[in-house]
């Protein structure tokens, strides 16, 4: 079995980009799994502090990690958008595989030094675990706003990415490059895209010199994706589509019959709903064809 350090480095090698889905309960985890295992591609489950709260850190760990041995596939659990360091020590030790300690909201120095610090204590329980640093504003809250909030001012610049890595010795870094936490309603409508600095990822990639994470992928051009990937950006976060999908697809397994309360006869109308995101979303980060991504992947041969 591969470990999720060596499916990121094929990842970069061959020019394509992890998705990252972020799971609240088991009909999400349930749609990414089989959609990652349909394409036969690795794949990251992504849970926040609100969404660990909800299905339990040690709770989401186990059922992660049943999937990856029962099916001998590369599924990985990653702790998004850790503010605090008691969470994130909770997670890796609950035997999550990456947390992403977010700090971006302080001043970039007490960013850079407790993210330094929180490194130290998370390589200390898992020397394996990749932890992920962020910089720049990309807003908060992946749901519906309203309007789509002008982050423009906030992006990241390539030498601030070069301190910050070099001060905190981040695994990966998740910049501001025009994305955004959350859909506006216009983009829930299809009306409007998410564009990216694709000139700024390039940028900010080489000066870097680790892998990108893009968050905040839900409601992005998928032009814009495929280029953000030959610029470097290694990992895609998608969550506010899936949330999108999900609710759509409950409400069609309630609607589907008027006294129905098995919930195992609602449900699969959400998990199907959120399975077709996902399949389109891992079709387009792998190179948008099936046979090519297992080639580039090479994850055929490992599941
Ligand atoms: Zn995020």
């Amino acid at each position: 079995m591969q470990d999720i350090r060596s499916v990121l480095e094929r990842a970069q090698n061959n020019g394509v980009a992890l998705g990252h889905f972020n799971v609240s309960d088991l009909v999400l985890l349930k749609a990414v799994f089989s959609a990652a295992q349909e394409l036969r591609v690795p794949v990251l489950v992504g849970t926040s502090e609100g969404e660990r709260e909800f299905m339990g850190v040690r709770q989401v760990a186990a059922l992660v990690r049943a999937l990856r041995e029962e099916y001998d596939f590369p599924v990985f659990l990653n702790a998004d958008h850790t503010h605090t360091l008691d969470s994130a020590v909770e997670a890796a030790q609950a035997g999550f595989d990456s947390v992403v300690f977010d700090a971006s909201a302080l001043p970039f120095e007490q960013n850079a030094r407790l993210t330094r610090q929180a490194i130290e204590a998370l390589k200390a329980i898992n020397p394996a675990i990749l932890v992920e640093g962020e910089i720049g504003n990309i807003g908060t809250g992946s749901e519906i706003h309203e309007l789509a909030t002008d982050l423009s001012k906030y992006l990241t610049t390539p030498e601030e990415a070069r301190q910050f890595v070099a001060f905190t010795g981040v695994d990966v870094l998740a910049p501001a490059v025009g994305n955004m936490h959350g859909m506006s309603q216009k983009m829930v409508a299809g009306e409007m895209k998410k564009r990216l600095d694709i000139q700024r990822i390039a940028q900010v990639r080489a000066a870097a010199g680790v892998p990108l994470t893009l968050h905040g992928g839900s409601g992005t051009d998928d032009e814009d994706l495929r280029r953000a990937i030959d610029g470097g950006i290694s990992v895609i976060h998608i969550n506010t589509e899936l949330r999108v999908a999900w609710r759509s697809g409950l409400e069609a397994g309630l609607a589907a019959g008027d006294h129905q309360v098995v919930p195992y006869k609602v449900l699969p109308f959400a998990v199907a709903s959120v399975k077709q995101v996902v399949l389109a979303r891992l079709r387009l980060f792998n190179d948008g064809k099936q046979t090519s991504a297992e080639q580039k992947t090479g994850v055929a041969s490992a599941v």
